[in-house]
Formats: structure tokens, C-alpha cells, sequence
């Protein structure tokens, strides 16, 4: 655990929450309260795996012990607010995380995997234009615990299972939010997922999202081993100011060869994995698919194409089957490995780019007033 890891842990009531710690900071406690560090597995264990939030319930740790632990710690989880069911099986929990904030998280079930969409942010700053998120500006970033108790409390309703029968399978930071511009919380959290003695995903299960954060990018590898997929959505940089106005502070000559760097080094099957909404008339063009294939050049990477997600007021329409499957001929001609996101839970408006939650409080902030520099330092 860094400093500034240290700095962002709750403290409740004068209580040590120990729901967002990792595996150092959890020993760390230990030590500190004056017991050994080898605690920090069981406890760990206790919350993530068996979903315990109880000290009481953690039978092999002395009764001393846990009237200590009583005394100087808690573990903080979310209040549900509510649990929508979608016809195809996908489930979207809304979660309170202060008096004013909620945040959604979705569960999505497939064949081989259930994927587990998590929010790094109570709304986003970065007014993508096709993002519904984006419309409802921004509140705060969130902490470690209120990130991590998405996965607890989505892995709690699914039962808890041992390893072996894992129902989610994968996590994604593609709920609410950009998790690049909150590494101090994400990137604990990440490390959790990660943690043999908590949920046990192997990085490749592991996937943050991002806009083109591009100093953050590069402080990924070095910080916590995930996967990475880029939100591109277009080719070239006049059409990206506009779709994804971040990418007026990182262009796409500096964002893509951070991707370069991103997966240079790593091993053998490492890539990114490139999002395009598609949006009718707008990205969706033969000659969008072919700037495409030249800007990606001999990237490592799996393109992922996004039927655009409609939402009140949406200034967009979603591309013809046609015009997705032509884009997507093209980049495989090309020998660009590229397949169609299949959307899911729109019932219950779960899906990508549907996320609202509940924002209150916010502060409309621009692109200016975002100090992404402190990334640099
Ligand atoms: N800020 C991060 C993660 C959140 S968005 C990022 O930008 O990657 C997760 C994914 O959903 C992104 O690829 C985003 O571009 C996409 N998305 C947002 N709004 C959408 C919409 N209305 N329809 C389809 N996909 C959308």
C-alpha cells in the first residue's frame, strides 16, 4: 500500500474499514493493532470469499481477537437500493453510497462467463457525447470500499460460490465513470480482484476501461498487471475532439503510441482491446473502417463493435445492421480481429453508455476545469 493509499482509507467512527484494503494494507492494519500480518489472508478470505462483514462470523480467529477487531475496525458495505432483473438474465443493482449518491453495477451472464461491470466514479467528467453517464456530470471519485462492494455484493447475491464454480468470471471498469482518472482508489481495488485470498481473477479476466488517459495508461503495468480497452470510437482526431472530447488533451498520436508501449514487454498474447460505438451515419462510414485499420497499424489488439445505446434526448441513432456488419467485414479482411458486441439488459437500461445511477450535488465540469495534470506528478 502507497502513501496516498494509505491517506485515502477510511477511517469510520475511528474505525478502520477494512473492506477496500489490499493484501499490504490489510497486514499493515495487523501490525499496527499489534497482531500478525498472516491475519490479513484469513481476514480477507472471511470478506471476499465467504462474504462475511461480521467479525463475529469469522470462527477461526480467537474470541480476543474479535473483540479487538470489534473495537478498532468495520467492514463497511453498501446499502441496496435496488435489484432490476432483465428478461435475458442480466441483473443491474443500484447502490448507495453516501446520502446523496448512488451508483449502478451490472451482472452479465453468458454462456461461459458472467462478466461483472463495475463504476470507478459517482458520474464522469468527460462529457463523451454518445454517453448518458457523461449528461449527468460529476460528483466525486469513489473510494476503494465503494468500488470493491460492488464485486462483494453482486458475488454475495450470486451465491458466494467456491473458485472452482465461479459465477463472475470477469470484471470490467465500464460501469459509471473514468477509472483512469481515479488510480488511487482503482488501482487498490483492482489488486483485490486480483488476490488469491479474495476473488482470485487472473489479469486477463481484469479490465479497465479508459477514454485515453494517457499517463495513467502508462502507470498501469507498473501498478497493477490488468487488461486494458481503450474507448476509441473514432479515427481520426476531428471526428474524436467531438465524440470523446478528451482526446483534445491526449490526441490520437499520443494516445496510440501508449497503447504501443502498453503492450510491448507483456507477454505473448497481450492486447488491447479497442471499443467503437457505432453511430449511424456519424463513425460508421467505409472510409471511417478504413482510417481505422491504418491507425491501428500492427497493434496488438480485438476490436469490439458497440451498437450505440440510445437514451433520452441521445443526439445519435444506432448504425444499421448493415453498415456494422460492412465495418466489420472490412477489418477483418484487413486480418483486424473484430466482433459485435451483443447488447444486454436494455429492458432495464443496463446497457453500455445506459448507466445513470443517481448524481446529486454535481458540479457540471469542462474538460478545463479537470486538472488532469495532476496525473503528470
Ligand atoms: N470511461 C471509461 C469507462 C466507462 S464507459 C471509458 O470511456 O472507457 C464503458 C464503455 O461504454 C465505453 O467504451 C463507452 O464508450 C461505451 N459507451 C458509452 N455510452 C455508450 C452508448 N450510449 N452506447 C454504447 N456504448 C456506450
Amino acid at each position: 500500500m502507497t502513501q496516498t493509499d494509505l491517506q485515502a482509507t477510511e477511517q469510520v467512527d475511528h474505525k478502520t474499514d477494512l473492506l477496500g484494503m489490499d493484501m499490504a494494507g490489510l497486514a499493515e492494519f495487523f501490525t499496527q493493532i499489534g497482531e500478525k500480518p498472516f491475519r490479513a489472508a484469513q481476514v480477507m478470505k472471511w470478506i471476499h470469499q465467504f462474504g462475511v462483514s461480521d467479525f463475529d462470523e469469522m470462527t477461526n480467529l480467537s474470541k480476543a481477537l474479535r473483540e479487538k477487531l470489534k473495537q478498532k475496525a468495520v467492514i463497511r458495505t453498501p446499502k441496496i437500493v435496488s435489484e432490476q432483473r432483465s428478461e435475458d438474465g442480466t441483473i443491474k443493482w443500484l447502490l448507495e453510497v453516501d446520502n446523496h449518491n448512488s451508483v449502478e453495477t451490472v451482472f452479465i451472464p453468458e454462456k461461459t462467463r458472467g462478466t461483472l461491470c463495475i463504476s470507478s466514479q459517482v458520474g464522469c467528467a468527460l462529457e463523451c457525447s454518445f454517453c448518458s453517464t457523461g449528461q449527468q456530470g460529476f460528483n466525486r471519485n469513489l473510494e476503494n470500499w465503494e468500488i470493491i462492494a460492488q464485486m462483494w455484493v453482486a458475488n454475495k447475491a450470486l451465491g458466494c460460490k467456491p473458485k472452482e464454480e465461479r459465477v463472475i468470471s470477469n470484471v470490467v471498469f465500464m460501469g459509471m465513470g473514468e477509472p483512469l482518472l481515479n488510480v488511487t482508489h482503482t488501482f487498490p481495488a483492482a489488486r483485490i480482484l486480483m488476490d488469491d485470498n479474495a476473488y482470485g481473477l487472473s489479469k486477463r479476466r481484469v479490465t479497465i476501461s479508459t477514454a485515453g488517459v494517457v499517463p495513467a495508461i502508462d502507470k498501469i503495468k507498473s501498478s497493477v498487471d490488468v487488461s486494458l480497452a481503450i474507448s476509441l470510437h473514432a479515427p481520426n482526431n476531428a471526428l474524436r475532439d467531438e465524440l470523446v472530447p478528451i482526446n483534445q488533451k491526449y490526441p490520437l498520436e499520443v494516445l496510440m503510441p501508449a497503447l504501443h508501449r502498453f503492450v510491448e514487454g507483456g507477454h505473448s498474447k497481450k492486447h488491447v482491446t479497442v471499443e467503437y460505438v457505432m453511430l449511424d451515419q456519424v463513425n460508421d462510414r467505409p472510409e471511417h473502417a478504413r482510417q481505422l485499420i491504418e491507425l491501428l497499424g500492427d497493434l496488438p489488439c480485438k476490436v469490439n463493435l458497440i451498437p450505440f445505446n440510445p437514451f433520452p434526448n441521445a443526439p445519435y441513432k444506432r448504425s444499421s445492421n448493415n453498415a456494422v456488419h460492412r465495418f466489420q467485414d472490412a477489418l477483418m479482411k484487413a486480418g483486424v480481429n473484430c466482433t459485435v458486441r451483443r447488447t444486454r439488459g436494455d429492458d432495464i437500461d443496463a446497457a453500455c453508455g445506459q448507466l445513470a445511477g443517481k448524481v446529486k450535488d454535481r458540479t457540471k465540469r469542462t474538460l478545463q476545469t479537470v486538472n488532469l495534470d495532476r496525473l503528470h506528478g
